[in-house]
C-alpha cells in the first residue's frame, strides 16, 4: 500500500509527503477528523515512509515491500508503539486491540469507560528512552488522544519536553477540542475530511467484498466514514440499533419512562455512541418513509420491514419527514457540543409528537433551548 492508494485525504497526504521530502519530520502530529476516515492507516503509512528502504522513500512514498514496510503491514514492527485507552481488562484485551489496529482491520473498539492513564504514559516513556530497535524513526500512535486523563496528559507533555531520540508522536482524535489546550498547542495539526460516499461504496465492494446493493445503502448512510459504513454493511451495530428502537418505542408509548431512558442513555454512552445510535435511527426512519411511499428502494433495516410498515401506517408522509428532520437536527447538535441529555430529550419530545404525544411536546424546551 502506498499513499496514492489511500482513499481521499488529499490534503493530509500532501502535507505529510511534503514534510518527508523536505526532511522536516519531527515532533508531534495531531491527526484530527471524523472516525473511520483513515487517520490510523495514514499514521501507519507515515511510519512506513519514514522507515522504508525502497527507492521512493525520500519522496515520502513507502514501497510496501521492504522488510520494514512488511513488518508495519503485519503489525510486528518493534518501533511502532500504540497508546490506547484501556479499561481494567487484562492482557487478552490488549492483544485484541493490537490485532484490530493492524493494517486493513476495522480498528480497535474501546470500552466506553476506557481512558489513557498516567501509568500507560509512564510505561511508554520508560520504553522509548533509548534509540529505536531496528528502524530509523520510532512512531508512537496515540489512539483517541482525547481520552487521556489530565494526569496522563500532563505526563505526556513532560515527555514531549524531553524528546527521546528519533521518535515522532501521532495523536489521533475525532474531538480535538476535548484535548488539553497545552497538548494541542504542541502538535502540528493534520486535518482529515469525510470521504465521498462513492469512494466508500467502491472500497466496500473492492476491498471488503461486500455486495453492491448493501455497499451502496451503507455508504449512503455512513456520513463520510468508511468505518461506519463497514459497521452498517456487516451488521455489527446491533446493540446501538436496539437502543434506537427502544428510544422510538418508549417515545411512542410509555411517556413517563422517557426521562429515565434518556438519562440512562446519556449516562451509559459516550458522544460517539449516541451519534451512531442517532444515525441508525435515521436509517430506520428513512426505511419507514421508503415503505410509506412504496418506493422501490433497498431497505437498510430489511429484517424490520413489517414493524416499520406498521410504524408508518398512522403517520402522514409529512410527519415522517418532520421526524427525519428532527433526528438529523439532533444528530448535528450532538456532533457539536450540546448537552447530550438535553438533545435526546428534545428529540424524544419530537418523536412522541409525531406519534401523538403532544403533551410532552408542549412541555419540551424546543430546539432553540439546546441548539
Ligand atoms: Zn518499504
Amino acid at each position: 500500500m502506498a499513499f496514492s492508494q489511500l482513499i481521499g485525504q488529499e490534503r493530509a497526504k500532501r502535507m505529510l509527503s511534503r514534510l518527508i521530502a523536505s526532511h522536516r519530520v519531527g515532533g508531534t502530529y495531531l491527526f484530527f477528523g471524523p472516525e473511520g476516515v483513515g487517520k490510523r492507516t495514514t499514521a501507519l503509512l507515515f511510519a512506513q515512509a519514514l522507515n522504508c528502504a525502497g527507492p521512493d522513500a525520500a519522496e515520502g512514498e513507502p514501497c510496501g515491500a521492504c522488510p520494514s514496510c512488511r513488518k508495519i503491514l503485519h503489525g510486528n514492527h518493534p518501533d511502532i508503539r500504540y497508546l490506547f485507552p484501556l479499561s481494567r481488562a487484562g492482557k487478552g484485551a490488549l492483544d485484541d486491540l493490537l490485532h484490530d489496529a493492524r493494517w486493513g482491520e476495522h480498528g480497535p473498539r474501546f470500552d466506553r469507560a476506557a481512558s489513557i492513564s498516567i501509568e500507560g504514559v509512564r510505561d511508554l516513556r520508560h520504553e522509548i528512552a533509548h534509540r529505536p530497535f531496528v528502524g530509523r524513526m520510532r512512531a508512537v500512535i496515540v489512539c483517541r488522544a482525547e481520552r487521556m486523563t489530565t494526569e496522563a496528559a500532563n505526563a505526556f507533555l513532560k515527555m514531549l519536553e524531553e524528546p527521546p531520540p528519533a521518535t515522532i508522536y501521532v495523536l489521533t482524535t475525532a474531538r480535538p477540542q476535548a484535548l488539553l489546550a497545552t497538548v494541542r498547542s504542541r502538535c502540528q495539526p493534520i486535518p482529515f475530511a469525510r470521504l465521498a460516499s462513492e469512494s466508500i461504496e467502491h472500497a466496500l465492494i473492492d476491498r471488503f467484498g461486500i455486495d453492491q446493493v448493501v455497499a451502496s445503502a451503507s455508504a449512503g448512510m455512513a456520513n463520510g466514514s468508511l468505518g461506519r459504513a463497514l459497521d452498517l454493511a456487516t451488521g455489527s451495530l446491533e446493540e446501538e440499533r436496539q437502543q434506537a428502537l427502544d428510544l422510538m418505542q418508549t417515545a411512542g408509548t410509555g411517556l413517563e419512562e422517557v426521562p429515565e431512558l434518556v438519562q440512562k442513555l446519556a449516562r451509559q454512552s459516550d458522544r460517539g455512541e449516541i451519534q451512531r445510535m442517532l444515525e441508525l435511527l435515521l436509517t430506520i426512519w428513512r426505511d419507514v418513509m421508503v415503505l410509506k411511499v412504496r418506493a422501490r428502494a433497498h431497505l437498510v433495516n430489511e429484517d424490520l420491514g413489517n414493524e416499520l410498515t406498521a410504524e408508518g401506517r398512522d403517520l402522514s408522509l409529512d410527519e415522517i419527514v418532520q421526524t427525519i428532520r428532527a433526528i438529523d437536527e439532533t444528530l448535528r447538535a450532538v456532533e457539536g457540543n450540546v448537552n447530550v441529555g438535553l438533545a435526546l430529550a428534545y428529540l424524544v419530545s419530537r418523536l412522541s409528537r409525531g406519534m401523538g404525544g403532544a403533551e410532552v411536546w408542549a412541555r419540551s424546551p424546543g430546539p432553540s433551548a439546546i441548539m
